[in-house]
């Protein structure tokens, strides 16, 4: 628990300026330059109107049956366990889409994650888990593969928003079909609750014309990269 430490929020004036200071140095498309991020000493990361087009992860849905944070084990007892991502219940063959344009960086199938693929968008990396198929070599580079979705997706990929790259399955250690969805800013977790209602608050706006305010478009990022996820 201790590991869990969250940094010092900036207050009032302080945070007024270094939010506008943010707005022009970040505008969190997936560029190489967000890394200038990590100097800010501050918790909180305007999103501008970066998610407008971001896509809900999975098709299908049907509830979020176990959320981010702190949760007892699943072996019981008095263990708790960090739970570094938010699941999502859909049917078991249904799509999962990408949230947000990226590139591949990681595709597995050996540890409780199951088969699963990690992207990153700019600071911004997202993790899929317990999909339907497995990992292929071929000819030398590493390919998600699941036939029968009609999915191959290659490590080193860049992929568009809201493709299609996998399906809900029941990989790794789940006792039902779920889209286990975990989100990093800056090697740090965030709760993906928080991102995809900032997000679904963004397209609703839009929706009804209005304009973004990217002060009130913001992201609380905890310091958390020491912290070890101990549950999927
Ligand atoms: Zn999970």
């Amino acid at each position: 628990m201790n590991q869990w430490r969250q940094r010092v929020i900036l207050s009032g004036s302080t945070l007024l300026m270094l939010g506008l200071s943010l707005v022009s140095l970040i505008t969190l498309l997936p560029k190489p330059e967000i890394a200038g991020a990590r100097e800010v000493k501050s918790n909180k990361v305007n999103t501008g109107n970066a998610w407008l087009a971001a896509s809900f992860p999975v098709e299908n849905f049907q509830s979020y049956t176990s959320a981010f944070g702190y949760r007892r084990s699943a072996t019981g007892g008095d263990n708790w366990e960090f739970h570094g991502g938010l699941d999502i219940a859909a049917p078991q063959g249904s799509y999962i889409r990408n949230w947000w344009a990226g590139k591949v960086i990681k595709v597995g199938d050996r540890n409780a994650c199951g088969t699963h693929i990690i992207i990153r968008s700019g600071a911004w990396e997202h993790t899929y888990c317990h999909m339907e198929g497995h990992v292929e070599t071929i000819s030398g580079r590493r390919y998600l593969v699941d036939r029968a979705g009609g999915i191959q997706i290659a490590e080193g990929q860049q992929l568009p928003t809201g493709i299609r790259i996998g399906r809900v399955g029941m990989s790794g250690r789940t006792t039902g079909p779920h889209l286990h969805w975990g989100l990093k800013y800056d090697s740090n977790y965030v709760d993906p609750a928080m991102v995809l209602r900032e997000m679904f608050s963004q397209q609703q706006i839009a929706r009804r014309g209005g304009s973004i305010n990217a002060q009130q478009s913001q992201v609380i990022i905890q310091e958390s990269q020491y912290t070890r996820d101990s549950g999927y």
